[in-house]
Formats: structure tokens, C-alpha cells, sequence
């Protein structure tokens, strides 16, 4: 058993001053007035990030800043295959770091070195040497490998030697029978599934899978249970291409095939029209909303006071991109508000609807369960903030949500509990070396960059060719 005696609580229903709080079998037991000295700590829910990747290194240190996702997913290519208990680690030890308790890792892009059973599994180990809890997507793809629709004049433009290397690199590989991408998650889930370790159907988006791959994950997602998370309109080019090869309606086809359930969950939404945010709130669909990667990748601003309005259950992602690549879901939540919440004495939303959606809304998504807020029962994942470090001026009585939203981020993270476990004592992780894996890492990559030469040569033509066809000639699948 555990006691915290916190000068402030905080959760999305509003703000507790001296509360003591025991902590029993992973969950909060009690919550008292804390009868002696109450320590200068914020405690509060720990964040979760719905959507995410758990990308080794950050992206722009290999020459991905700037670019749109349809250049910047090819991009990710100068990153050779690495350790996979190491490339899993890191993000989720950096995860911790910035206050998130449960991550999503849509898996995109497998190592390879190993069987995918086996690959799975040492993610599961550093998923637990880390502490954080963790929902596995694993991706399913099918069709449009280069660009959304053919890619026959794309190859067709490109000079032969950069042909012959994007050829080698992304077309390579025959993509993998429906029935075995179904088998597939349906193996890792029984292998590896826990309520620390949710496994998930994860199609990579609509663009990439065929309608016979969007009728098999919708039949096993009703006979197993098991849910579905997957991009959707995360750029304009998505967008163009789903209304394309959807006259009638992308959604109203995901509809008909008992695609859209509370058991979906559709990453940025970005460039959704009012009535799909009404056909996603309805079928009680989750959103997540991904503001910094948004920015990042050039793919615009989602409508999150209209989803909230039209009452889609938002959560929060960073999607690895948070806006100083380092993970920090506590400047994250400052971004939603700043970016969304209107202007001058208009006000979409409060904070706290805020707190809602980075504190609760996330945890089905990633089958976190119960939790999400300070209530006896609730999942024991908190955070504990340095109220001093936080209100340093400290000139009078400040709601500690303002300071929050005006200045936290993850340098005021004092703890990080998942499950009544410490996962970070005092701002640094209990259980993982994120600086020896980090090292490790990026040596690893600079090992290997001489096998990205031919790459780095074939990159400027074959980006180029990209370019031109989506903005000529962008195709159906
Ligand atoms: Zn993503």
C-alpha cells in the first residue's frame, strides 16, 4: 500500500486541495482530506497518447523535416532495421519521460531480423521493463505501396538506376494474404495479450487497403472483439483519393460493413467533413487527434472544436512528432488548447475538456480499461507534478490547471505511476537506461547508413516524381 499526501489533485471533473490518496493492487483504494502535512505536488491522471509508432530516433535527423507524409513515410527508409527491444525502449522510455502512461504503437514497419513472433514479443519485454502500459497495432496493408493509386507512370519518369533502387527498396516485397494478416494479430494477441499489453487490427489506412481487407478486419473485429485502429484523412492527398475511389462515400461504405463500432479508432480526422465527424460520433468511433504531428508533417489543423461539438469521443496522440520531437505530452495538451480553442472572448472549449480528452477519452483506445481520473477504483496511473517548480514566482493563489496550461511540460514531472508501479522517480525512469539504449541506437544507424547510399542518391529524382503525381495526377487503387 501506498499513501500520497498532494497539495493538489486534478482531473478532468475539476480541482482537489489537500487530498491523501492510497494506492492498493494497482488502483486508487481511497481518496481522504489528507489529515497532516500535504506535500507541494500536483497528482493528477497520467496521459495517454492513443496514437503513436515508437519510432527509434527522431525523424529529422534523417533528413525528414518539412516534408509532407507522402515524401516523409518514404524518407523513414534511411532508418535500417535495428534491435527491436532496443527500438521499442527508447520511445517508450522517452514516452514515460514526458508524463504519457499508456502508448499505442501502431507497428508500421517491422524490424524483419527475427520472425514477427519473436519480434513481437522482445517489444513486449520493453514494453514491460519500461512500465508503461501499451496497445500493439499491427499493420496490415495491401495495395498502393508507392503512391495512393498506380504507380506506373511514377516508375515510368524516374531515371533507371533510381528506378531500380525504389523498386528494390519498396516493391520488392509481395504483400502478405488477407487471411494471414488476419492470423497474424489474431497469434501475437493470444501470445502476447494482457491488460498491460492490448494487441489490436491495425490497417495502416485507407489508401493502403483494399476493400477485400477492410470486410476481413471488420468480421474479425465483431467475432474476436478485438479492436481496430487505422489512419484516417491525415493529409489533403487522402482526402482527394478516398473521395475519388469512393464516390458514394468512403464512410458510408465503412458503415455497410460494420467497419465503423466503438471498437475503432480512426488517427487525425484532419480533413473529415461535418458529416462524417456526425457518422463517426454516432457509431461511437474514437478520434485521435494528433496536433504536433499535424504541424509537423504539413497536414493541416483537425476541426477539434467541431469534432468536440458534435460529440466524437476525442482523444490525444503525438504520433512521435511532438513539437520538439522529444515526446512530451504535457506541452502537448498546451498545443491543443492554444491551437483550438478560438480566439479573443470566444471559447470552443474549457481546459479541462482538454484534460478530458488527454486523460480518459484515450484509455479504450488503447484498452488501458478503467482510469483516467481521480476516483476510488480507478486504474493508480498518475502523475505527480512539482507544484513549486511550476508556480516559481509564486506571488498568490494561482488554479494550478492555468499553470498547467500556460507553462508544464515534462521538466515538472516529478513521478510517473502505471498500475501502482513507479515508472519515473524523480524525472528520471526506475527501470531502463534510456541514455546506454539511445547510444546504442544511434550507433547501430550510423553503422548502417553506408547501406543507404544508393537511397540518398535515387532521393532527389524519385521525391520529385512523387511530387508530380500528386499534384497531376493522383490515382484510384
Ligand atoms: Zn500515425
Amino acid at each position: 500500500m501506498r499513501l500520497i499526501n498532494a497539495a493538489e489533485g486534478l482531473d478532468a471533473k475539476g480541482r482537489k486541495t489537500r487530498l491523501s490518496l492510497s494506492i492498493e493492487n494497482g488502483r486508487i483504494a481511497r481518496i481522504t482530506d489528507a489529515a497532516g502535512a500535504a506535500e507541494d505536488i500536483i497528482v493528477m491522471p497520467a496521459l495517454v497518447n492513443a496514437h503513436d509508432h515508437a519510432r527509434p530516433l527522431r525523424s529529422s535527423s534523417v533528413g525528414a523535416f518539412g516534408k509532407p507524409l507522402e515524401t516523409w513515410l518514404h524518407r523513414l527508409a534511411m532508418m535500417a532495421p535495428v534491435d527491436p527491444y532496443l527500438a521499442t525502449l527508447a520511445p517508450l522510455a522517452r514516452a514515460a519521460l514526458g508524463g504519457q502512461g499508456a502508448v499505442m504503437i501502431h507497428h508500421v514497419r517491422a524490424m524483419g531480423l527475427t520472425d514477427y513472433a519473436k519480434e513481437t514479443e522482445v517489444m513486449a519485454r520493453a514494453a514491460r521493463d519500461v512500465g508503461v502500459r501499451v496497445a500493439l497495432g499491427i499493420g496490415m496493408r495491401d495495395c498502393n505501396p508507392l503512391v495512393y493509386g498506380a504507380h506506373d507512370e511514377l516508375l515510368a519518369s524516374l531515371e533507371a538506376a533510381v528506378r531500380a533502387e525504389i523498386e528494390a527498396r519498396f516493391l520488392s516485397q509481395p504483400m502478405m494474404p488477407i487471411k494471414e494478416q488476419i492470423e497474424r494479430v489474431d497469434a501475437v494477441a493470444a501470445a502476447l495479450g494482457s491488460p498491460m499489453f492490448d494487441v489490436q487490427y491495425a490497417p495502416n489506412g485507407p489508401q493502403w487497403c483494399s476493400e477485400a481487407l477492410w470486410e476481413a478486419i471488420a468480421e474479425a473485429s465483431a467475432r474476436t472483439g478485438r479492436r481496430i485502429t487505422t489512419h484516417l484523412y491525415e493529409t489533403k492527398y487522402q482526402r482527394a483519393w478516398a473521395d475519388r475511389s469512393y464516390p458514394q462515400g468512403m464512410l458510408k461504405r465503412w458503415k455497410e460493413i460494420g467497419l465503423l463500432s466503438p471498437r475503432l479508432t480512426l488517427a487525425h480526422c484532419v480533413w473529415a467533413t461535418p458529416d462524417e465527424l456526425d457518422m463517426i460520433a454516432e457509431a461511437g468511433c474514437t478520434i485521435v487527434t494528433n496536433t504536433s504531428s499535424n504541424l509537423a508533417l504539413r497536414s493541416g489543423i483537425a476541426p477539434l472544436a467541431e469534432m468536440l461539438k458534435r460529440c466524437c469521443k476525442v482523444a490525444m496522440g503525438i504520433d512521435g512528432q511532438a513539437f520538439d520531437e522529444d515526446d512530451d505530452a504535457l506541452r502537448e495538451i498546451r498545443l491543443l488548447w492554444s491551437l483550438h480553442a478560438g480566439w479573443g472572448f470566444d471559447r470552443a472549449f474549457e481546459p479541462s475538456e482538454i484534460l478530458l480528452v488527454a486523460l480518459e477519452n484515450g484509455r479504450g483506445a488503447v484498452g488501458a480499461g478503467n482510469g483516467g481520473r481521480l476516483a476510488e477504483g480507478a486504474a493508480a496511473d498518475l502523475l505527480i507534478l512539482d507544484r513549486a517548480a511550476l508556480d516559481e514566482d509564486g506571488l498568490m493563489p494561482v488554479d494550478p490547471i492555468e499553470l498547467l496550461f500556460a507553462r508544464g511540460n515534462r521538466s515538472h514531472l516529478r513521478e510517473l505511476i502505471v498500475a501502482g508501479r513507479s515508472v519515473v522517480q524523480n524525472g528520471k525512469l526506475v527501470g531502463v537506461d534510456l541514455d546506454a539504449a539511445q547510444r546504442e541506437l544511434r550507433a547501430a544507424y550510423r553503422a548502417a547508413m553506408p547501406s543507404r547510399a544508393g537511397f540518398v542518391q535515387a532521393w532527389t529524382g524519385f521525391e520529385k516524381a512523387v511530387c508530380a503525381h500528386y499534384l497531376t495526377r493522383l490515382g484510384c487503387c
